[in-house]
């Protein structure tokens, strides 16, 4: 078989059982309203949490830093050396979360994949949690450590293996996401820090969907729980509203990361106008109460209308709204029903999520108005009907 026949094939198979991907084309930026497959439509999908893709100040901080710093950043910080931007991005971050230090990453995924693999080596142990996002389990892979995987936030089978396998590891890491980025619940944080600080343990924890959206001056779910991590991950592509991430820690923690974390030694630096962005974000993002405010009342309006519609949403504390279908193929039908109805809600099909737990990933961001939750009801009440479901 020839590779693109293989790669045909594959295809065919993803498209029978449902779950081929394609994704719509988008014509404007990320807005609360979007210009998507030539319609205009309300944005209920993306992780723009606080609006802040398209904010004047972020626009004006990118252009200010191509006059000033240029486009490109030449190599990697070991090679071509840390520019301003760069710096000056990591020391407002590590301000920002009260931490010795910060190193900037070029996306989420890789921020991860380095961390995890820099802090544990084939002699070391992790205990990770069942539904944690694909980068922590990639940089557990790469790190060759022995993983143990605990059920989704339960600290009580955690402690099971941790009394069973914490001496198969010189070094061992907890590892949880804040706020699982599918299902929007909070990780039990107190709980893992009080397990691991009996197990001789230490906390890593990845911030992406808290960071900006939950805790004081939105320092993240450590911050609101007032829980010690004693390492945290950020993305800058979420509630930031731009790409690139960090890591937070110690001064000798962060000091590791940058000389042996793949992604960071081994790959261009980020283009420095991100550093001047992320700075200006941290700015915004610090004194968005208001924001965080009209995110939870567009979230809380959300699960109480769908539930009343009769529509399976669980609890949660978080704007990530799930919408449990089940089926991949309903789950799509539902998706394109809204769609049709001016309400781009992207269905969610594994492997993203378990098998039999396709859902609409619903999450609201700060500059809808309160009429555009509205919409987005009525949207799910009549496709409901539409879809006798
Ligand atoms: C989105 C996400 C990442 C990846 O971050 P990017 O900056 O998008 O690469 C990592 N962890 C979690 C939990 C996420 O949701």
């Amino acid at each position: 078989m020839t590779l693109s026949a293989h790669a045909q094939a594959a295809l065919d198979d993803l498209a029978a059982r449902g779950l081929l991907r394609n994704a719509r084309s988008v014509e404007s930026p990320q807005s609360a309203e979007m210009r998507v497959d030539g319609r205009t439509v309300l944005c209920f999908c993306s992780n723009n949490y606080l609006g802040l893709a398209d904010d004047p100040a972020l626009l004006e901080a990118a252009r200010l830093s191509l006059e000033q710093d240029g486009l490109g950043s030449g190599a990697s910080r070991l090679v071509s050396g840390s520019m301003d931007a760069h710096r000056a991005a990591e020391e407002r971050l590590a301000r920002y979360l009260e931490e010795e230090a910060a190193i900037l990453f070029s996306t989420g995924y890789t921020a991860n994949v380095g961390t995890l693999q820099t802090l544990l080596g084939p002699d070391d142990i992790a205990f990770s949690d069942a539904l944690n996002h694909a980068s922590l389990i990639d940089g557990l892979r790469l790190s060759r450590a022995r993983v143990h995987v605990y059920r989704h936030s339960d600290p009580d089978d955690l402690e099971r293996l941790l009394r069973a396998h914490r001496a198969e590891g010189r070094r061992a890491l907890v590892v949880s996401d804040a706020v699982f980025s599918m299902d929007g619940d909070l990780a039990p944080l107190a709980e893992l820090r009080a397990l691991a600080d009996r197990y001789q343990a230490d906390l890593v924890v990845d911030e992406a969907h808290a960071l900006g959206v939950l805790g004081p001056r939105g320092q993240g779910a450590c911050a609101a729980l007032g829980v010690r991590a004693d390492v945290r991950i950020g993305t800058l592509g979420k509630s930031f509203g731009a790409a690139g991430a960090f890591t937070v820690g110690s001064a000798a923690v962060v000091a590791l990361l940058r000389n042996r974390a793949r992604s960071y030694v081994f790959s261009t630096a980020p283009v420095p106008l991100l550093g001047r962005v992320a700075v200006a974000a941290a700015d915004l993002v610090e004194a968005a109460d208001a924001r965080r405010e009209a995110l939870r009342r567009h979230g809380k309006r959300l699960r109480a209308g769908l539930r009343e519609q009769g529509y399976e949403v669980p609890d949660g504390e978080t704007p990530i709204v799930p919408v449990l279908v089940g089926d991949a193929r309903e789950t799509m039908s539902l998706s394109a029903a809204l769609f049709e109805r001016g309400v781009f809600a992207q269905g969610i099909r594994p492997p993203t999520v378990p098998q039999g737990t396709s859902r609409i990933r619903l999450v609201p961001m700060a500059t809808h108005t309160d009429a555009h939750v509205t919409q987005a009801l009525e949207a799910f009440e009549d496709a409901r009907r539409s879809l006798h479901r």
